[in-house]
């Protein structure tokens, strides 16, 4: 793999509630190089936002360390990590209501986002991204004038206008309907073959496998297995359980299943493989 642009290394994050804790993320690895588009589906609870909420600089996990480029986060100054998120960092958030303001037009909400940035000809640039998100005929209706997909598109051009080097969506279609869906990831892989820019989208919907160079599955906090497909032929290269920076790996409940559902086992190595056997003394006691 060429030098990840971004790297985690055994990320975790406890939320402490009231006395109880949760363990949103259990050593987390993930490396994602320049340009590439990946997919991370897991089950809701499966510490998907956590994730995006580490990587864009939000929030502090509890351990593990990220990395983007050259900048460290975790022991970046908070002027440098306020630097990462105004210029590196675009944002899609679930809920058009997080991403937009409903009572002005696409166009002014891209605007003052551009504003903001202290963009030069900002009301031109907004256009320019419209355009960009297919929405150029739709930029003077408010947003309750918009469908939900056309709202998140409008939601990425304001993603976009800071120019990122890495994109950042949680659950992007999490309120549309299957088509509109397909309709937005689509629009992303283009902007990603067109600007190489480097994503993370993270969904509970299968769908995304389809718009994505990798797709990584999480449970429990963790990374548990990641499809790949051939860039010529488009086929699907197969999955791979992924083994952590430790040596940990996850099976998936069938797996657990046949082993007879024993949480003790052996592990026999032979002509490079590793078998895997319900112990003799196993099972919980
Ligand atoms: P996902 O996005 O995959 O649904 P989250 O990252 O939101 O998962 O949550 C992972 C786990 O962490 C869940 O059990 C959730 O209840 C818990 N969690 C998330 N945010 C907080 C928080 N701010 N305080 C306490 N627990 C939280
Ligand atoms: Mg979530």
């Amino acid at each position: 793999m060429n030098n990840p642009i971004l790297q985690c290394r055994q990320l975790t994050q406890i939320y402490r509630v009231g006395a109880s804790e949760v363990i949103a993320l259990q050593g987390l690895d993930l490396s994602v190089v320049q340009g590439e588009m990946v997919g991370v589906i897991g089950l809701s609870g499966s510490g998907k936002s956590t994730l995006l909420r580490v990587l864009s600089g939000l929030l502090q996990p509890s351990g593990g360390t990220v990395r983007f480029d050259d900048l460290q986060l975790g022991s970046a100054t908070p002027r440098a990590l306020d630097r990462y998120r105004r210029d590196d960092v675009g944002f899609v958030w679930q809920s058009t209501a997080e991403n937009l303001l409903p009572t002005v037009s696409a166009e002014m909400n891209v605007k003052l986002i551009l504003d903001l940035y202290g963009a030069d000809n900002s009301a031109e640039r907004a256009n320019e991204l419209l355009c960009r998100v297919g929405l150029a005929e739709r930029g003077r209706h408010v947003m309750s004038e918009l469908s939900g997909g056309e709202q998140q598109r409008v939601a990425l051009a304001m993603a976009l206008a800071n120019n990122p080097r890495l994109l950042l969506a949680d659950e992007p279609t999490g309120a549309l309907d299957a088509e509109s869906s397909a309709g937005l990831f689509a629009l992303m892989r283009q902007i990603q073959r067109e600007d190489g820019l480097t994503q993370i989208i993270v969904s509970h919907d299968d769908e995304l496998a389809r718009h994505v160079d990798r797709v990584i599955r999480i449970r429990d906090g963790r990374v548990s297995s990641e499809n790949r497909w051939d860039d010529e032929t488009g086929r699907e290269i197969g999955e791979a359980l992924v083994i952590d920076t430790i040596g940990r790996l996850q099976l998936t409940n069938e797996q657990r299943a046949a082993l007879g559902g024993t949480d003790r086992v052996t592990a026999e190595v032979e002509n490079g493989a590793v078998t895997i056997r319900p112990a003799n003394n196993g099972g919980s006691p």
